[in-house]
């Protein structure tokens, strides 16, 4: 069977999955795999759908001292051990920039666009490319399709898409781009099917998860979001602060004497749930404590959570359905709950039991606003966008054009 390998590089870890390609072009998830520890423990742990280990293995860190040769030594032990040898690799990328709205089949061309926008991305965008760059050297006729975080998000109007600063800045591409966008546009694509009643109408979706944002949806089309240049604003999440004053920034630098070149660390690992509670940057872990410090954390998630489903009510003028999503939306009963509460004034009224459930649908029948839990994949919607891409080639490969 074809198999399609779908990639998710960051600077210190490589996700991946492996697909398979049914004969009538559906996908089917065959195993799951992840490289941590790159360059310092370096870990390959993989497992089949049933969850059954199918390698748990260390390596020296020279071995596999960057996320290429993490990818490098996961795919020489898919090909060795298992015999799959996919037919094209689907890569998670963080930025596509102001001018990708949709995924891009991968030349030097289009490679040496997407390391433009490295800028745009610095802690993210040179650990996707950079396996992408390897595996194009090294077998160039491997279609690699690029699939991007912020594509979904490309159709939202000027009003969405600006700052209001100094126009050139806009130019050069610093815009609210919104991020998760793989996410949004999974389950906007499976709505039609889950939610019929709602596809088509006013839906905020809240991808909550260690990275947390929402996403307003009118018509199946994002039109804003509350993730804007980075993936820093919005929501708090797990060490991230979400939106912040740049005074604080300000603050931290000419009365603080933090480096610039601290920031990041302290913005994207320091602050969120975990700098806010001092004890995790994890859900669970804050739910398990009974420390007030972790209580207060989950409360101010929550009510920045409201906050933000507010914001993008009013960008949609009203709102159908509230659909939760990701790590903490698809498993924390109490998070919904007490988010669900807040909503109250805008029509949300959801159903104890079928919340307790995780019910796909958990609004009561009165509810004004259908609430949803659907479990998001954004592997399968890159596996799917790679499929797609692929029969769109223009080839002779056989293999490729039955796949729809
Ligand atoms: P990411 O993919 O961004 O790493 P996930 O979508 O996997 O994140 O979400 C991870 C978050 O989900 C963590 O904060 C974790 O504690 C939280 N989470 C997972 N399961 C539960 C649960 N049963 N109750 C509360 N939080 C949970």
């Amino acid at each position: 069977m074809d198999t399609i390998l779908v990639a998710n590089a960051g600077s210190s870890s490589v996700k991946f999955q492996i697909f398979g390609i049914e004969q009538d072009g559906s996908l089917k998830r065959q195993i799951k795999g992840q490289m941590d520890g790159v360059g310092s423990r370096p870990r390959l742990r993989v497992t089949a759908v049933d969850g059954s280990v199918l390698i748990d293995r260390t390596y020296e860190s020279e071995t596999v001292h960057d996320v290429t040769a993490a990818l490098a030594t996961a795919g020489a032990w898919l090909r060795d051990e298992l015999k799959i040898d996919p037919i094209a690799i689907g890569h998670r990328v963080v930025h596509g920039g102001p001018d990708y709205d949709r995924p891009v089949l991968v030349d030097q061309t289009v490679l040496a666009r997407l390391e433009k926008y490295t800028s745009l991305a610095p802690l993210h965008q040179p650990y996707n490319l950079a396996p992408i760059r390897s595996i194009l050297a090294r077998y160039p006729d491997l279609p690699q399709i690029a699939c991007f975080d912020t594509a979904f998000h490309r159709g939202h109007g000027a009003l969405a898409d600006h700052y209001a600063i100094p126009d050139y800045l806009y130019t050069e591409g610093v815009r609210r781009y919104g991020f998760h966008g793989l996410s949004y546009e999974y389950i906007a694509s499976i709505l039609p099917q889950v939610a019929p009643q709602v596809a088509s109408k006013r839906v905020i979706i809240a991808h909550l998860g260690s990275g947390a944002s929402m996403c307003a949806l009118s018509n199946g089309r994002s039109i804003e979001s509350s993730m804007g240049f980075t993936a820093l604003d919005g929501l708090p999440m797990g060490t991230r602060p979400g939106q912040i004053d740049p005074g604080v920034v300000l603050y931290l630098i000419s009365e603080k004497g933090m480096p610039p070149a601290d920031l990041p660390n302290f913005l994207y690992r320091e602050c969120g749930l975990k700098g806010l509670s001092g004890i995790s940057n994890d859900m669970r872990q804050l739910q398990e404590s009974s420390d007030p410090r972790a209580a207060f954390a989950i409360e101010y998630f929550v009510y920045r959570a409201s906050l933000f489903a507010g914001m993008l009510a009013a960008a949609l003028q009203g709102v159908d359905a509230l659909v939760f999503t990701a790590g903490v939306g698809e498993n924390s009963v109490p998070v919904r709950s007490a988010i669900a509460e807040k909503l109250t004034w805008l029509g949300v009224s959801i159903d104890a039991d079928a919340n307790a459930k995780h019910a796909r649908l958990i609004s009561r029948p009165e509810s004004r606003v259908a609430v949803y839990v659907l479990p998001t994949d954004e592997e399968l919607m890159i596996a799917q966008h790679t499929c797609a891409l692929l029969s769109k080639r223009p080839t002779s490969s056989s293999k490729h054009e039955r796949v729809s």
